[in-house]
Protein backbone atom coordinates (compact mmCIF):
# COMPACT_ATOMS: atom_id res chain seq x y z
CA UNK A 1 0.00 0.00 0.00
CA UNK A 2 1.14 3.36 -1.20
CA UNK A 3 1.28 5.81 1.95
CA UNK A 4 2.70 9.17 1.32
CA UNK A 5 4.08 11.47 4.59
CA UNK A 6 3.60 14.67 4.03
CA UNK A 7 7.10 16.00 4.48
CA UNK A 8 10.26 16.64 2.32
CA UNK A 9 12.55 14.87 5.01
CA UNK A 10 13.79 11.70 3.06
CA UNK A 11 15.69 10.48 6.42
CA UNK A 12 12.05 10.40 8.18
CA UNK A 13 10.41 8.94 6.11
CA UNK A 14 13.13 6.17 6.01
CA UNK A 15 12.70 5.73 9.51
CA UNK A 16 9.51 4.55 9.36
CA UNK A 17 10.00 2.69 5.87
CA UNK A 18 12.71 0.24 8.33
CA UNK A 19 9.56 -0.18 10.81
CA UNK A 20 6.98 -1.11 8.83
CA UNK A 21 6.20 -4.43 6.40
CA UNK A 22 7.09 -4.54 3.15
CA UNK A 23 3.46 -3.88 1.75
CA UNK A 24 3.72 -0.15 2.90
CA UNK A 25 4.98 1.81 0.55
CA UNK A 26 6.28 4.92 1.90
CA UNK A 27 6.65 8.18 -0.36
CA UNK A 28 7.83 11.79 0.25
CA UNK A 29 6.20 14.87 -1.36
CA UNK A 30 8.96 15.23 -3.76
CA UNK A 31 8.27 11.46 -4.81
CA UNK A 32 4.44 12.99 -5.92
CA UNK A 33 6.22 15.84 -7.24
CA UNK A 34 5.03 18.21 -4.39
CA UNK A 35 8.23 21.08 -3.66
CA UNK A 36 6.87 23.84 -1.72
CA UNK A 37 6.33 23.77 1.68
CA UNK A 38 2.97 23.00 2.85
CA UNK A 39 1.47 26.03 4.96
CA UNK A 40 1.35 25.58 8.65
CA UNK A 41 -0.54 28.08 10.01
CA UNK A 42 -2.93 26.72 12.24
CA UNK A 43 -3.33 27.58 16.20
CA UNK A 44 -2.35 23.81 17.31
CA UNK A 45 -0.46 21.33 17.15
CA UNK A 46 -3.07 19.25 16.08
CA UNK A 47 -4.55 21.75 13.66
CA UNK A 48 -1.32 21.43 11.65
CA UNK A 49 -0.67 17.97 11.78
CA UNK A 50 -4.59 17.83 10.68
CA UNK A 51 -4.10 20.36 7.89
CA UNK A 52 -0.83 19.15 6.00
CA UNK A 53 -2.64 15.62 5.98
CA UNK A 54 -5.84 16.82 4.71
CA UNK A 55 -3.96 18.89 1.97
CA UNK A 56 -2.72 15.99 0.66
CA UNK A 57 -5.78 14.06 1.04
CA UNK A 58 -8.03 16.69 -0.40
CA UNK A 59 -5.33 16.96 -3.64
CA UNK A 60 -5.02 13.77 -4.54
CA UNK A 61 -6.94 11.25 -2.73
CA UNK A 62 -3.87 8.93 -1.97
CA UNK A 63 -3.40 7.56 1.30
CA UNK A 64 -1.34 10.08 3.57
CA UNK A 65 0.20 10.98 7.08
CA UNK A 66 1.91 14.09 8.48
CA UNK A 67 3.36 14.39 11.72
CA UNK A 68 3.46 18.05 13.42
CA UNK A 69 5.91 18.89 16.99
CA UNK A 70 6.01 21.13 19.49
CA UNK A 71 8.05 22.15 22.62
CA UNK A 72 5.29 22.77 25.51
CA UNK A 73 6.36 24.62 28.73
CA UNK A 74 3.86 24.25 31.97
CA UNK A 75 5.22 28.05 32.89
CA UNK A 76 5.19 29.65 29.44
CA UNK A 77 1.05 28.94 29.44
CA UNK A 78 2.29 26.08 26.99
CA UNK A 79 4.82 27.94 24.65
CA UNK A 80 6.51 27.82 22.32
CA UNK A 81 4.15 24.98 21.70
CA UNK A 82 2.63 25.14 17.70
CA UNK A 83 5.21 28.12 17.34
CA UNK A 84 8.65 25.89 17.96
CA UNK A 85 10.21 26.02 15.04
CA UNK A 86 9.68 30.50 14.87
CA UNK A 87 9.69 31.08 18.16
CA UNK A 88 12.32 33.76 18.00
CA UNK A 89 11.70 34.71 14.29
CA UNK A 90 11.24 33.31 11.16
CA UNK A 91 15.36 32.67 10.75
CA UNK A 92 14.20 28.83 12.78
CA UNK A 93 17.61 29.95 14.20
CA UNK A 94 17.44 26.97 17.09
CA UNK A 95 20.24 28.76 19.38
CA UNK A 96 17.93 31.87 19.13
CA UNK A 97 14.90 29.72 20.12
CA UNK A 98 16.70 28.17 22.68
CA UNK A 99 18.03 31.35 23.91
CA UNK A 100 14.96 33.09 24.17
CA UNK A 101 13.12 30.11 26.56
CA UNK A 102 16.20 30.75 28.39
CA UNK A 103 15.72 34.58 29.05
CA UNK A 104 11.90 33.75 29.62
CA UNK A 105 12.06 31.29 32.19
CA UNK A 106 15.51 32.80 34.06
CA UNK A 107 15.10 32.79 37.91
CA UNK A 108 11.54 30.51 37.63
CA UNK A 109 11.80 26.97 39.84
CA UNK A 110 9.02 25.31 37.56
CA UNK A 111 10.85 23.47 34.74
CA UNK A 112 8.48 21.48 33.39
CA UNK A 113 8.15 20.89 29.89
CA UNK A 114 7.48 18.25 27.55
CA UNK A 115 7.64 17.69 23.41
CA UNK A 116 4.42 16.46 21.76
CA UNK A 117 3.98 15.17 18.45
CA UNK A 118 0.31 14.48 16.52
CA UNK A 119 0.41 12.17 13.96
CA UNK A 120 -2.83 12.53 11.38
CA UNK A 121 -3.30 9.69 9.67
CA UNK A 122 -5.89 9.73 6.62
CA UNK A 123 -6.96 5.77 5.37
CA UNK A 124 -9.98 4.75 2.53
CA UNK A 125 -11.10 8.78 3.60
CA UNK A 126 -11.16 7.95 7.13
CA UNK A 127 -9.11 10.37 9.79
CA UNK A 128 -7.06 8.72 12.99
CA UNK A 129 -5.01 10.76 15.46
CA UNK A 130 -1.96 9.56 17.13
CA UNK A 131 -0.22 11.09 19.68
CA UNK A 132 3.37 10.78 21.10
CA UNK A 133 4.51 12.47 24.36
CA UNK A 134 7.83 12.52 26.40
CA UNK A 135 7.59 14.78 29.83
CA UNK A 136 10.78 16.28 31.29
CA UNK A 137 12.32 19.66 32.48
CA UNK A 138 14.13 22.62 30.87
CA UNK A 139 17.44 22.99 32.50
CA UNK A 140 19.58 26.84 32.35
CA UNK A 141 21.79 26.29 30.00
CA UNK A 142 22.46 24.56 26.64
CA UNK A 143 24.66 20.79 27.14
CA UNK A 144 25.08 18.64 24.26
CA UNK A 145 25.69 19.10 20.58
CA UNK A 146 23.69 16.38 18.89
CA UNK A 147 20.05 16.15 17.99
CA UNK A 148 18.53 19.28 16.47
CA UNK A 149 16.21 21.98 17.74
CA UNK A 150 15.56 22.35 21.58
CA UNK A 151 17.42 19.19 22.39
CA UNK A 152 20.40 20.99 23.87
CA UNK A 153 18.35 22.77 27.01
CA UNK A 154 15.73 19.26 27.51
CA UNK A 155 16.10 16.42 30.08
CA UNK A 156 13.31 13.76 29.72
CA UNK A 157 12.26 12.36 32.98
CA UNK A 158 14.27 9.83 34.71
CA UNK A 159 17.30 10.54 33.07
CA UNK A 160 20.34 13.50 33.50
CA UNK A 161 21.46 13.95 30.22
CA UNK A 162 19.83 16.14 27.70
CA UNK A 163 18.74 14.70 24.49
CA UNK A 164 21.55 16.41 22.59
CA UNK A 165 24.10 14.09 25.01
CA UNK A 166 22.43 11.19 23.88
CA UNK A 167 23.07 9.46 20.59
CA UNK A 168 20.41 9.60 17.99
CA UNK A 169 19.50 5.67 17.99
CA UNK A 170 18.88 6.19 21.85
CA UNK A 171 16.80 9.32 21.49
CA UNK A 172 14.49 7.61 18.93
CA UNK A 173 13.93 4.57 21.34
CA UNK A 174 11.33 6.59 23.69
CA UNK A 175 10.79 10.46 21.49
CA UNK A 176 7.85 11.89 21.29
CA UNK A 177 7.77 11.23 17.67
CA UNK A 178 9.03 7.40 18.17
CA UNK A 179 5.52 7.39 20.86
CA UNK A 180 3.10 8.50 18.11
CA UNK A 181 5.08 6.68 15.51
CA UNK A 182 4.57 3.43 17.15
CA UNK A 183 1.04 4.15 17.76
CA UNK A 184 0.35 4.41 13.86
CA UNK A 185 2.24 1.65 13.17
CA UNK A 186 0.58 -0.84 15.30
CA UNK A 187 -2.83 0.52 14.25
CA UNK A 188 -1.90 -0.59 10.94
CA UNK A 189 -0.27 -3.73 10.70
CA UNK A 190 -2.94 -4.86 13.56
P1 LIG B 1 8.36 19.64 13.31
O1 LIG B 1 6.88 19.73 13.44
O2 LIG B 1 8.90 18.24 13.40
O3 LIG B 1 8.87 20.40 12.10
O4 LIG B 1 8.97 20.40 14.60
C1 LIG B 1 8.75 21.79 14.84
C2 LIG B 1 9.86 22.36 15.71
O5 LIG B 1 9.82 21.72 17.02
C3 LIG B 1 11.27 22.10 15.20
O6 LIG B 1 11.66 23.10 14.32
C4 LIG B 1 12.08 22.13 16.49
O7 LIG B 1 12.35 23.46 16.89
C5 LIG B 1 11.14 21.52 17.50
N1 LIG B 1 11.36 20.07 17.62
C6 LIG B 1 10.65 19.07 17.02
N2 LIG B 1 11.11 17.87 17.36
C7 LIG B 1 12.15 18.10 18.20
C8 LIG B 1 13.05 17.22 18.88
O8 LIG B 1 13.00 15.97 18.79
N3 LIG B 1 13.98 17.83 19.64
C9 LIG B 1 14.09 19.18 19.77
N4 LIG B 1 13.30 20.02 19.15
C10 LIG B 1 12.32 19.49 18.36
Amino acid sequence: MKLIFATHNRNKAFEIQKLLPEEFNILTLDDINIHDEIPENEQTIEGNSAFKAKFIFNKFELNCFADDTGLEIEELNGNPGVHSARYAGEEKNPDANMNLVLTELAGLENRNARFKTVITLILDGEQYIFEGIVNGRIIDEKRGANGFGYDPIFIPENEIRTFAEMDLTEKNKFSHRARALEKMIEFLTK
